[in-house]
């Protein structure tokens, strides 16, 4: 198997990694990242360990209070919401200097669920539309880190956008390193064009346009947090078919002229069989990488389309 030489990192809630941190004393190991172990480097953090509660430990929950949201102890009525948020912050801020590219929450949780999570009212009736406190304090913070919940990675086609997502962030990181220009933030964007295109049609124009007029003339550093919080909202959108189908034509729009027609026609026949759900995308797309491939060069905006995340990982869908 073909290992990356440098992985990203992706901050995980401990208990899915099989730390036994629940409140039970056990945990809820998700076996996706058992796979991931060569793709990606994962980095464990426990809100409710971290405010120092102990394992085992008597339940929390988020109650509506006439003081807001607030996390609560039912068993002795202790109010956590301070110090969970005083800690929220301090670790959101040191997962982003670790250069995390993606998080993964913990679903159902007052501290970790990132949707859908149980508000106690005072008569005691939960309603379903709650956040974790960690998790509504770092998406706060840091809207350009992709964020899901485990639940959500068990459908093969969220699995593989949210690495495609992670993995742009990760280059993001990597350019960052070395110093943004506003030369090579027109690079990354061109090099994403095709990506973005499969999931949002108007993302390039719009991007492209923020990079060309900087409206608000930003530093350079603030454009490029600027650009990367616009592209991950765009790539956060459901992946639709026919979207991606446009793509791939562009992508045989731009393969060499001298390739010869009849082959073209070939290449948006076997599109049209992927749109019309006769054949897996992975069936068109092999084809028009074997194009690029005899046309000689690489192509880096087809090369983010093909294959957005390591594709020995074994995370792309296959639909
Ligand atoms: S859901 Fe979050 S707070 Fe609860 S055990 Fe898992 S990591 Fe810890």
């Amino acid at each position: 198997m073909e290992k990356p030489e440098s992985v990203p990192k992706v901050a995980v809630s401990a208990c899915l990694l099989g730390q036994n941190v629940r409140y039970n004393g056990g945990h809820c190991n998700f076996a996706l990242f058992d796979r991931l172990n060569d793709f990606i480097e994962k980095v464990s953090f426990c809100p409710e360990v971290g405010i120092g509660l102990g394992t085992p430990r008597p339940t929390i929950r988020l109650v509506d209070s006439p003081l807001g949201i607030r996390i609560i102890e039912p068993k002795s009525g202790k109010d956590y919401t301070q110090k969970m948020a005083e800690w929220s912050e301090l670790q959101s801020d040191s997962l982003i200097n670790q250069k995390i590219s993606g998080i993964v929450f913990k679903k159902g949780s007052p501290s970790c669920g990132l949707e859908r999570v149980k508000v106690y009212s005072e008569n005691n009736h939960p309603q379903k539309n709650g956040t974790g406190l960690f998790s509504m304090i770092f998406t706060t913070l840091y809207p350009h880190i992709p964020a899901i919940e485990e639940g959500r990675l068990s459908e093969p086609i969220q699995a593989e956008n949210f690495l495609a997502r992670v993995a742009m962030m990760d280059l993001w990181w990597k350019n960052e390193e070395r110093g943004w220009t506003i030369f090579n933030l027109q690079q990354f964007h061109s090099e994403h064009k095709l990506l973005l295109q499969s999931r949002s049609p108007k993302s390039t124009r719009i991007l492209g346009n923020l990079l060309a007029v900087n409206p608000e003339n930003k530093s350079i550093g603030e454009l490029a947090l600027e650009y990367i919080t616009m592209a991950q909202e765009y790539m956060g959108h459901n992946v639709e078919k026919r979207y991606v189908a446009a793509a791939l034509r562009r992508a045989v729009g731009r393969l060499p002229k001298d390739l010869p027609k009849s082959q073209r026609a070939y290449l948006h026949t076997w599109i049209d069989y992927y749109l019309k759900g006769l054949v897996p995308r992975i069936a068109s797309m092999a084809l028009i990488q074997q194009a690029y491939e005899m046309a000689g060069s690489e192509h880096l905006p087809w090369k983010r389309l093909f294959e957005p995340f390591n594709i020995v990982s074994g995370v792309m869908a296959k639909v």
